[in-house]
């Protein structure tokens, strides 16, 4: 093998350029038409309402700003996330209260985030690790009780099913990110997805620099000269090049979403026999995977096999180093969070998307197993 085997990366076809060039052509690049359109796709596909914004992690900081969440406020979310879930947190002025993870799923931890629930508690943000939700309906009960907004950030989970539902098809509110290598893509972009209209109308505004009702107007080719603004807004809206991608990607996204599960169930085939490669028993029936993950037990130096198996043509990652050990998230007197500690040590994500082949999965089966014996043998 001489080319790269990447761990992820964009999947692109003719559609995509031609919907492209089609906005370019029209010389209307902003939010109008397409992005109206767009939103009607996913509105449809996940049986609610869809707002649709620049990125997955404005998704996230405009629907919390949308419950009102805000400064001296506290939000409950796994440390083992990307960097994202905690900016967004923080960007709204609330503090993201780091915590532990269900070893098996690798989700939030009600009965840990319980632990540290204050007066200050306002919301909790599941991340739906890899495209799994976890205990997710002992989650919603967990939030019930303590009077808890529930904000998912389903940045991986686009196109799961969760007990015959859709993720984001219910719940309270569900963030999507579509950014150049998730589920599908609109070429950096993601959305707010809820049935609460006071949340909708907050984060229609709230993209547009908070100004009331501009969505409407844009959506009719109009524009708001006269308006008011009554709370903080961001120019955070999407344009109509993005959405244009989204939609032939939201057409593939059937073909695109059984490849990377019967890749994924491919990986699971290849390395369930392995002493020392742990897989994560998921149902790709159900699940989406955004990335495959395992468990290494008795890692050798990771950053010496992630090299090694680079150097043999095979790009790996970690999802994620925990945000509780990064300097501006760091707190003193947090309790331990000790299965995200353990599991970060073990975890090492191969490569998954839509356009590698089954050879290729076989190829880098072959391939860890090999040099993992390596260092083993040493
Ligand atoms: C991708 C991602 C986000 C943010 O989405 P962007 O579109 O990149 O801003 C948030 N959370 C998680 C877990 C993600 O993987």
């Amino acid at each position: 093998m001489s080319s790269l085997i990447r761990l992820s990366k964009s999947c692109i076809a003719e559609p995509e350029k031609l919907a492209v060039m089609g906005v370019l052509d029209r010389e209307f690049l902003g939010m109008g038409a397409e992005v109206q359109r767009f939103e009607q796709m996913l509105t449809e596909f996940f049986g609610r309402s869809t707002v649709c914004v620049v990125n997955g992690t404005t998704a996230l900081q405009l629907a919390l700003q949308a419950c009102e969440i805000g400064p001296g406020d506290e939000v409950l979310v796994q440390s083992l996330t990307y960097v994202a879930s905690f900016q967004a947190i923080s960007a709204t002025g609330a503090r993201p209260v780091a915590c532990d993870i269900e070893n098996a799923t690798l989700t939030l931890d009600w009965r840990d985030a319980e632990k540290r629930l204050t007066t200050k508690t306002k919301a909790i943000m599941p991340v739906h690790y890899s495209g799994g939700v976890g205990a997710l309906n002992e989650m919603y009960a967990f939030a019930r009780k303590h009077g808890l907004r529930v904000i998912e950030d389903a940045a991986h989970a686009f196109g799961s099913v969760y007990q015959g539902q859709r993720v984001g098809g219910f719940g309270d509110v569900a963030c999507f990110s579509f950014d150049g290598i998730k589920n599908i893509t609109s070429g950096e972009g993601g959305c707010v997805v809820t049935d609460d209209p006071d949340v909708l109308r907050r984060v229609q505004d709230a993209r547009l620099l908070g100004v009331e009702k501009d969505t409407e107007k844009r959506y009719m080719g109009q524009r708001s000269w006269e308006f008011d603004v009554s709370a903080q807004g961001w120019r955070y809206h999407m344009s109509n090049m993005m959405a244009a991608i989204g939609m032939e990607q939201l057409k593939r996204f059937p073909e695109m979403a059984s490849k990377r599960q019967r890749l994924a169930n491919r990986y699971d085939e290849l390395l369930c026999d392995h002493q020392n490669i742990q897989i994560r028993t998921q149902d790709y029936s159900a699940i989406v995977p955004h990335i495959y993950v395992v468990r290494i037990k008795n890692m050798p130096n990771r950053k010496l096999l992630q090299q090694r198996l680079l150097d043999l043509g095979i790009q790996t990652g970690i999802h994620y180093q925990p945000n509780h050990v990064l300097s501006f998230y760091s707190e003193v007197n947090a309790l331990p969070l000790p299965i995200t500690d353990s599991a970060f040590s073990e975890l090492l994500s191969l490569p998954l998307h839509p356009d590698l082949t089954e050879d290729d999965v076989e190829f880098v089966c072959t391939t860890l197993k090999e040099v993992l014996c390596d260092f083993h043998t040493k």
